[in-house]
């Protein structure tokens, strides 16, 4: 593999990987490196919290716990730059699109994770954050309106009940 394009660095959720160098789409970024569990053992190893496990198949899970495997600490985006792709027992992340240099790499943990591990409404990927500060805004926008509507009609009452008196 090439002179590495990454760093490790500090990111929204901890540590994360980021580009140090334009990555170009498909090129291979590291590998998720570890040592090789049956699938008993990885089951073992995961009830006891370990949460560095990659699934091959049904009968391999590599470990990817040791801080040499830097791959761990690719985040998850639910709107990822990267992706993992097995090649016989070996993972190893490639680039989805091009990547610019300081942008943090990311990849899609999958589904079973996100709902079991991260939970879907805790994600704090770009794609996310983005879309739950959408919601936030559009909330106070709509409570806005509802206010104004209130103020209308309290303001209409008013209105109303004066002209009666007058008459
Ligand atoms: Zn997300």
């Amino acid at each position: 593999m090439p002179r590495r394009s990454f760093r490790v660095g500090r990111s929204r959720t901890g540590l994360g990987l980021f580009a140090t160098r334009p990555i170009r789409k498909r090129a291979r970024i590291a590998e998720y490196k570890g040592r090789l569990l049956t699938t008993k053992a990885a089951e073992k190893v995961e009830v006891r919290g370990n949460r560095y496990l990659y699934e091959i198949n049904s009968r391999w899970t590599i470990d990817g716990t040791p801080r040499s495997n830097l791959a761990r600490y690719g985040n998850h985006s639910c709107n990822p730059n990267a992706e993992t792709t097995i090649v016989k027992r070996r993972v190893f992340i490639y680039a989805l699109r091009a990547i610019k240099p300081g942008e943090e790499i990311t990849y899609d943990y999958g589904v079973d994770y996100l709902k079991n591990v991260i939970g879907r409404s805790n994600c704090k990927c770009g794609r996310c954050m983005r879309r739950r500060a959408k919601r936030a805004r559009e909330r106070r926008a709509l409570q806005k309106r509802r206010a104004a509507r209130l103020a209308g009609k309290r303001r209409r009452a008013r209105r109303a009940s004066k002209s009666k008196a007058k008459r």
